[in-house]
């Protein structure tokens, strides 16, 4: 192996402090196994593995976070200001398909082999180079995912390894290897075990990676998706796949963008016709998604794969849709209608799309009123106009507002006070 991980001087900085006081420690996991890629990670987190336990790291450093000191984990800020993960070598001792329950071991080769794959169980160190037991960079050359140690034993001891193998073959673009995908296969049922938040986080780690279908096509084929996602009964088929990869966006740290756009795509071609607010907060409040990602993740599902013809032809009924949405709902639909083209699964056409776009921005340059408030009268108008204080004058404000978005010229101070007379006096 001679490609060398280009690993931060604040991860070596960490490295060299550590061994200095006699703790041996190597860099692992993600980083070194997209190192060895030839790509570096979406999320590039730099793991180092240390004899050192969680107490003797605390007293080393200064500036740490115990991230789960129980499982041997703590943060510790390199020169560079990031947080690294500094993880005592340990092992597993007895699992309950959910969770490992850990305990600290005493050389990395331990902590190598409760590793799941083999292209994730290579250690590397500054010096000392690569160390490698289970033949990752091999695997890795020949795009082959393989378990490290018995498949069947490994994927009882934690299911979300089967997610995480599927995730990994997905992305990488990796065959599974049989016995691997044997071992993958008897362990889909025991999916069932895992916690909904353990499940919500790798979702969405295959939403947000930049092309989900590889994984999502192997959640369909092994069966992992009916297990997780029992609700979606149309199981997901080319177009979908096809709109979820179109949906694309910034990535900006922490923000789940584009994987919550892509979690709508996913509802709206898995839960058929009957897609409503109900049925999508359902599932989500299962998976245990937060009450803003669901009010999202709904708004976008409910705009649909495009706009319909009655948003095309009735101009009040748009501007009555774009209010009820709001301007960031707005957005979020417009992203999918535009993966919908890119995909060819739009009901409509790239016209159509376009048309509506430029409809909804010349409104909002024309300051054509969205709410209540942007009216050009206010109640404390009509209270001055002698009108009495109560429920009246919001009603009267929402229909005004609703005879501005069949005509928006009619915005005008003296044409609404005279509207809105004219309506009282009928009252
Ligand atoms: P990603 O690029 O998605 O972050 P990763 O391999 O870095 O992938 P992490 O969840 O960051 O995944 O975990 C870091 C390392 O810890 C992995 O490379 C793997 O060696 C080990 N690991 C993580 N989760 C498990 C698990 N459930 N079972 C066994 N080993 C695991
Ligand atoms: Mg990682």
């Amino acid at each position: 192996m001679n490609v060398n991980p280009n690993a931060p001087p604040a991860v070596r900085g960490l490295i060299k402090a550590l061994e200095e006081q006699g703790f041996e420690t190597w860099a692992v996991g993600g980083a070194i196994r997209d190192a060895l890629r030839g790509k570096p990670g979406e999320r590039e987190d730099w793991d180092l593995a240390t004899r050192a336990t969680p107490r003797e790291v605390r007293r080393l450093f200064r500036r740490i976070v115990p991230l789960g000191m129980e499982y041997g984990t703590v943060g510790v800020f390199g020169s560079d200001g990031v947080l690294y993960e500094v993880t005592t070598f340990r092992h597993d001792v007895i699992t309950y398909g959910r969770k490992a329950v850990v305990a600290f071991a005493s050389s990395v080769e331990e902590d190598l082999a409760r590793r799941d794959f083999t292209v994730n169980a290579i250690a590397w160190h500054p010096k000392r180079k690569f160390f490698d037991p289970y033949g990752g960079a091999e695997d890795l050359k020949r795009r082959l995912l393989r378990a490290v140690g018995d498949p069947a034993e490994r994927f009882r001891e934690d299911y979300l390894r089967v997610l995480r193998g599927l995730r990994f073959a997905g992305t990488f673009e990796m065959e599974i290897h049989p016995d691997t995908w044997r071992g993958m296969i008897d362990a889909v049922p025991g999916l069932a075990h895992l916690s909904m938040e353990r499940v919500r986080e790798e979702l969405l780690r295959v939403l947000d990676s930049t092309v989900p279908s590889g994984t999502l096509e192997l959640y369909e084929r092994s069966g992992a998706r009916a297990v997780i996602l029992p609700d979606l009964h149309e199981g997901i088929g080319p177009s979908a796949l096809a709109t979820i990869d179109g949906v694309r966006g910034r990535r900006t740290e922490g923000s789940r963008n584009v994987a919550e756009l892509r979690l709508a795509v996913l509802l709206l071609f898995g839960a058929g016709k009957e897609t409503d607010p109900a049925t999508v907060a359902e599932i989500l409040e299962r998976l245990r998604f937060s009450k803003s990602e669901i009010v999202r993740v709904g708004a976008a599902v409910s705009g649909g794969l495009g706009p319909g013809p009655d948003l095309l032809g009735d101009a009040a009924l748009r501007r009555r849709w774009q209010a009820s949405l709001g301007p960031r709902h707005i957005r979020d639909v417009l992203r999918v209608w535009l993966a919908a083209l890119r995909a060819g699964t739009s009901p409509v056409g790239r016209h159509e799309v376009f048309q509506l776009i430029a409809r909804a921005r010349r409104d909002l340059r024309n300051g054509v009123p969205m709410s209540m408030g942007d009216l050009a009268v206010a109640g404390r108008d009509l209270l001055e106009l002698g009108w009495a204080p109560g429920p009246e004058i919001g009603r009267t404000l929402r229909r005004l507002l609703e005879a501005v978005w069949e005509d928006p010229d009619l915005n005008d101070r003296a044409t609404l006070i005279e509207l809105a007379t004219g309506e009282g006096s009928a009252q």
